[in-house]
């Protein structure tokens, strides 16, 4: 048998995509640096330490504002790598002040962000972990959007980072103390697009990146990551991230929490409430937050309330009740205020604080479960001919 090989597409040439180093962890950059040859390996952690204070202190987008290195190496840098940032393909901004983004950070993948002022200590950023979700929560927007990647570490980094240029929060060059008091960033959720359990390993990195104390320096307590209870990661999230645990309940029993949050046919109430009991760290100081979704008719009854306090009892809970924010094409509505306030007020009266969430954002859709882009699943090789020249998220 005679095979012919065609060699004409081997010779194509292909521009190889700049590498970006805001996703990468300390020990990541390091090896990067050595890898590309910009430094010898003993001179990789100085290196290191110097460009990790421009990527995540100063938040520079640029290897030239790097001052203190050497022009010849800062040309190299720029060569191998990019500090550059995703393009914003929208900004919308809400009357009561919330902001959300449409950030396209490769061809094909956007995501979206949403700062809200006035939540957590000052502003609480609410960052996607997928584009689209595999678990189809049927009052979930994001649960119509089939999935169509995991973000990297990088991406979601990415979303920190533009909320903070648009806060103009970075700290000018020579002021070397951030006041924390100031920060109008206070705060960080996993409660945008996706399930963040299912892409642990980049949240995990994107929380050491973020709360790392030469860079952003958020405090690992101020970080929440919200499941929708994938009980074998728990643990794993716990003792590699010592993030704030969120819970979306919505149920209490699993004939309803099947409907409203069909994982629960994997992972029940039972194996959930045993894995939140097991949560490396929970204490009184260190709550899990329960969220509740009101859902009219569904799941508001005062019974529901009480059998609520039963299943979380004596685990150290804080409740957050959430007024369902309704999006095109759902049948699901919200509550009437007076069920939420008799629902809240049974939970208050068991000791338990629980605030109800005011909706915030909705008029641009920005809202808890309203996200959704139109990012689809598109065959790489399409991306590929789209952009070749695209920067690769690391
Ligand atoms: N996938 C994760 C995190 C993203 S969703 C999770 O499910 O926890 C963030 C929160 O918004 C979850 O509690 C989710 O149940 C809730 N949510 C989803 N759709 C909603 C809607 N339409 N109205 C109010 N809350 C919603
Ligand atoms: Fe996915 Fe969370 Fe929406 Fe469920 S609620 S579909 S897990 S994003």
């Amino acid at each position: 048998m005679s095979v012919t090989l065609d060699l004409s597409r081997v010779s194509t040439p292909v521009t190889p995509a700049p590498v970006t180093l805001s996703g990468m962890t300390r020990t990541a950059l390091r090896e990067a640096l050595i890898a590309a040859d910009i430094c010898p390996p003993e001179k990789a952690k100085m290196r290191a330490t110097q460009v990790w204070r421009w990527i995540h202190f100063y938040g520079v987008t640029d290897f030239a504002a790097m001052t203190d290195i050497g022009k010849n190496m800062r040309a190299r840098l720029a060569a191998a790598f990019t500090v550059a940032r995703p393009e914003i393909v929208e900004r919308q901004v809400s009357k009561d002040g919330t902001r959300k983004w449409l950030i396209r950070t490769a061809p094909g993948i956007e995501v979206e962000a949403v700062y809200i002022p006035d939540v957590g200590r000052a502003g609480a950023l609410c960052v996607s972990s997928q584009v689209g979700c595999t678990l189809n929560c049927t009052f979930c927007h994001t649960g119509t959007q089939k999935l169509v990647r995991n973000l990297t570490a990088a991406e979601i980094v990415a979303q920190v980072q533009v909320c903070r240029d648009d806060l103009e929060e970075w700290p000018k060059f020579g002021e070397d103390v951030t006041d924390q008091d100031e920060r109008r960033l206070s705060n960080i959720v996993f409660m945008g697009m996706g399930e963040p359990l299912y892409n642990l390993d980049h949240v995990a990195d994107a929380i050491e990146i973020i709360s790392d104390g030469e860079g952003i320096a958020l405090s690992r307590r101020r970080i929440t990551v919200s499941t929708s209870g994938v009980v074998p990661q728990l643990e794993p999230l716990g003792t590699n991230t010592q993030a704030m645990l969120a819970i979306s309940l919505h149920a209490t029993n699993d004939a309803l929490r099947d409907v409203l949050v069909p994982l629960n046919r994997k992972y029940n109430l039972e194996a959930l409430m045993a894995g939140i009991r097991a949560y490396p760290g929970l204490s009184n100081a260190r709550r899990v937050t329960f969220e509740y979704v009101m859902l009219k008719g569904i799941n508001d009854s005062p019974d529901e309330a009480r059998a609520l306090i039963k299943l979380i009892e004596g685990i150290p809970a804080k409740i957050n009740l959430i007024p369902f924010n309704p999006w095109p094409g759902t049948d699901y509505e919200c509550s009437d205020w007076k069920t939420i306030e008799r629902f809240a007020a049974i939970i208050n009266k068991a000791g338990y604080a629980s605030p109800i969430r005011t909706p915030r954002g909705r008029d641009i859709l920005a809202a808890c479960g309203q996200l959704k882009s139109e990012s689809e699943k598109v065959r790489a090789s399409a991306l590929r001919k789209a952009a070749p020249t695209a920067v690769a998220a690391a």
